[in-house]
């Protein structure tokens, strides 16, 4: 299934066929009504764990931090990153900052969920309790990870929902990635190469959003996270 913000001719010639390959066709906004509206209060067995990946620059962020101000109900995962943090980042809104033995710790005492090394750089994991709390009790739960550790995700909670964030375009996803500046040349000249990879994982997500609008790419997940299970998966 393709949830695609944009109609099929105004996206690039490249994504229409590294995008959307191997997910059948891209389905219209009215397509949403497949889904049920649960929201909060709709008890614990409706809870469900959703995993968003994609590739390097799309956008992830940005839209799990929409979703955080806009849907408080829906909790977001705060994972543990051996990374320096950035201006205005917040030790345990953000992430937990923690040492490189501190992150050792948590993988020597099975302490995550999931866990890998992106981009060459500093290691992030999944702190595993908080998850399963969450969904214990009842609440929906966001996990915005990289390929790596969502196909981790997969292997233990296939039952969960994943959901890839593709580009408008390969072109958008290069302005995006030159426009943040956060990366110097050749780290970009390197991430760009991996993109080429990481956008080639869509057809192992169960759905596809494509971030041409922040807001409405999160409102869409925000629908798929509060649906009731997919039929098929538990
Ligand atoms: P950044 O350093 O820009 O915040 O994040 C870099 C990358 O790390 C992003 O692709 C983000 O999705 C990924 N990431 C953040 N938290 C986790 C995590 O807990 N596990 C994994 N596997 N990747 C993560």
């Amino acid at each position: 299934m393709t949830i695609d913000l944009l109609s099929t001719d105004q996206m690039s010639s490249e994504l229409e066929t590294g995008v959307n390959a191997g997910n059948g066709p891209a389905q219209g906004a009215g397509h949403e009504s497949g889904l049920t509206d649960s929201g909060p209060g709709s008890g614990p067995a409706e809870a469900r764990l959703t995993v968003l990946a994609g590739p390097t620059a799309v956008g992830k962020g940005t839209v799990a931090a929409d979703i955080r101000e806009r849907f408080p109900e829906i909790w977001i995962s705060v994972s543990a990153t051996t990374r320096k943090p950035r201006p205005g980042e917040v030790h345990g809104v953000h992430y937990l900052f923690v040492s490189d033995e501190e992150f050792s710790r948590m993988i020597t005492d099975d302490e995550l969920l999931e866990w890998a090394k992106v981009h060459n750089a500093a290691r992030y994991g999944t702190p595993r309790q908080p998850v399963l709390d969450k969904l214990a009790e009842g609440r929906p739960a966001l996990l915005e990870i990289d390929l790596q550790g969502a196909r981790q995700v997969r292997e233990t909670m296939p039952e969960a929902q994943f959901v890839f964030l593709a580009p408008p375009s390969w072109d958008e996803l290069v302005r995006r990635l030159v426009f943040r500046g956060t990366e110097t040349a050749e780290e970009r000249e390197s991430r760009l190469e991996s993109a080429t990879v990481e956008l080639a994982a869509e057809k192992e997500f169960d759905v596809t959003i494509v971030n041409a609008s922040v807001r409405e790419a999160a409102d869409q997940l925000v629908k798929l996270i509060r649906s009731p299970p997919i039929s098929g998966k538990s």
